[in-house]
């Protein structure tokens, strides 16, 4: 027998009854991001390979083992985007937006991992994220996690933990490379088969672990705060007393290193703790190294991706009512000759009330069935055009929620009847 089809594991689909919930978090996103004066930038969902591997860093999750890589038809090496920043960056030096620009972008879309799929944790997934590029003071990131601060706000989510560290430049972490090293090394019998191997290639990233194992250790290693120099730490001091001002509670988790190789400076995560492990739903920071790393004139960097997959089911946790989603009106067309002028009649009041949800009964039906139809659509009145009502030039009106008479309308006196529906 055939294989049944079914969507690729660990990718979703998103049913209609959810759309209106995801809808409203893209919505509000953009909004906010537009606030701050972002633009939207869409780049393909398909990357050289290369561009991941040189970003994202060799000894990472993602490029050891999450990436959904293949070969096309003239041997290329592709790899379906697992994060949006490399190609935002790779887009921007490609058409020179970069070169002593200040640059405000933000973009969506899906991202791909082959990951252990469980909840919050999907292979295909939605993030929306940020990237602002020639700016290298402190400003710029505390603007950047208070435009997060502020989408939970607009989203009606609280109870979220803000969690920042600072991960120096490439010197300092050199200089705590050192220190770290030796006391991992101190402890090379308690660490796991991964750390082991990181400990050779990317000592950094043991830090990163997930291990609850190996949350002890973690815990007691030393601290790059000690290695920073007074840049790095009037920069980080910045940040802090800036949140102190904003009012915008976090707090300085040491050991957050995050999962990408290209981080300096700032890194920053928003935390909840109603998703189980998968508690990360934005995460971002400053990367000044990485467009340089890629090939192009040095340009610093600050950005952030959040997880809407996440977003989402934080917001249902929280009970949240999604939108609504239902058509205002439904119109009953029965009778000979009804059908198009009934079309006709419904794109006129779709030129009048913007913003209308008007369904219209297509296909025919007896008054009953196209009656069970608009109940279970779930708008709150129907219109009825009959033969007789259009021979008058009028439209039955009938409320299905609530007991009010009916009453009949000429066509003319329709859009304002309907007007203060819309909205609510
Ligand atoms: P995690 O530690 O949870 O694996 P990460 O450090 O790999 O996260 P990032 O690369 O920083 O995640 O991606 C930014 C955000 O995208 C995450 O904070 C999370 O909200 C979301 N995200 C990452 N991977 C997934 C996934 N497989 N499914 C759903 N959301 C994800
Ligand atoms: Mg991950």
């Amino acid at each position: 027998m055939a294989k049944k089809l079914q969507a690729v594991r660990g990718m979703r689909d998103i049913l209609p009854e959810q759309t209106p919930l995801w809808q409203f978090v893209e919505n509000t996103a953009r909004r906010v991001f537009q606030s701050y004066a972002y633009r939207e930038i869409r780049t393909p969902v398909l990357e050289m390979t290369e561009l991941f591997k040189r970003s994202i860093g060799e000894v990472t999750d993602i490029v050891e083992k999450e990436m959904y890589t293949f070969e096309d038809r003239n041997g290329d090496s592709l790899t379906l985007r697992p994060e949006g920043t490399a190609g935002c960056v790779r887009a921007c030096m490609e058409h020179g937006l970069l070169h002593n620009q200040v640059q405000r972008l933000w973009y969506q879309g899906a991202m791909f991992r082959h990951e252990r799929p469980q909840k919050g944790r999907y292979r295909q997934f939605r993030q929306l994220g940020l990237e602002a590029y020639g700016m290298e003071g402190p400003d710029i990131d505390l603007e950047v996690i208070l435009l997060t601060a502020r989408l939970w706000k607009e989203l009606g989510i609280s109870g979220l933990e803000l969690q920042i560290n600072t991960l120096g430049t490439p010197e300092e972490r050199k200089a705590y490379r050192v220190r770290l090293v030796d006391y991992l090394q101190a402890h090379r019998d308690e660490l796991d088969e991964d750390s082991l191997r990181r400990l050779e290639t990317n000592p950094l990233r043991v830090l990163d672990s997930k291990n609850p194992d190996m949350a002890e250790l973690i815990a007691a290693a030393p601290s790059l705060m000690d290695d920073l120099g007074e840049v790095s730490r009037a920069h980080f001091d910045v940040i802090t007393a800036g949140l102190d001002a904003a009012g915008i509670d976090y707090v300085v988790n040491t050991r957050l290193v995050r999962g990408l190789d290209y981080y300096s400076r700032t890194v920053f995560e928003w935390v909840t703790n109603l998703l189980g492990a998968q508690g990360t739903v934005c995460a971002g920071g400053r990367y000044d190294g990485l467009v340089e790393q890629l090939g192009g004139r040095p340009a610093p960097a600050v950005g952030f991706g959040m997880g809407v997959d996440r977003v989402v089911a934080v917001l249902e946790e929280l009970g949240f009512n999604s939108a609504d989603n239902d058509p205002h009106v439904y119109l009953v067309l029965v009778g000979e000759g009804v059908q198009t002028p009934g079309l006709v009649l419904a794109e006129g009041l779709r030129n009048a009330l913007p913003g209308l949800r008007l369904q219209v009964n297509c296909g025919g039906g007896s008054f009953k069935s196209q009656f069970r139809r608009a109940d279970r659509s779930g708008a709150r009145l129907a219109l009825i055009l009959g033969e007789e009502e259009l021979s008058r030039q009028q439209a039955g009106i009938k409320w299905l929620r609530e007991q009010r008479e009916q009453i009949s309308l000429s066509h003319d006196e329709l859009a304002n009847y309907l007007k203060d529906m819309i909205g609510e």
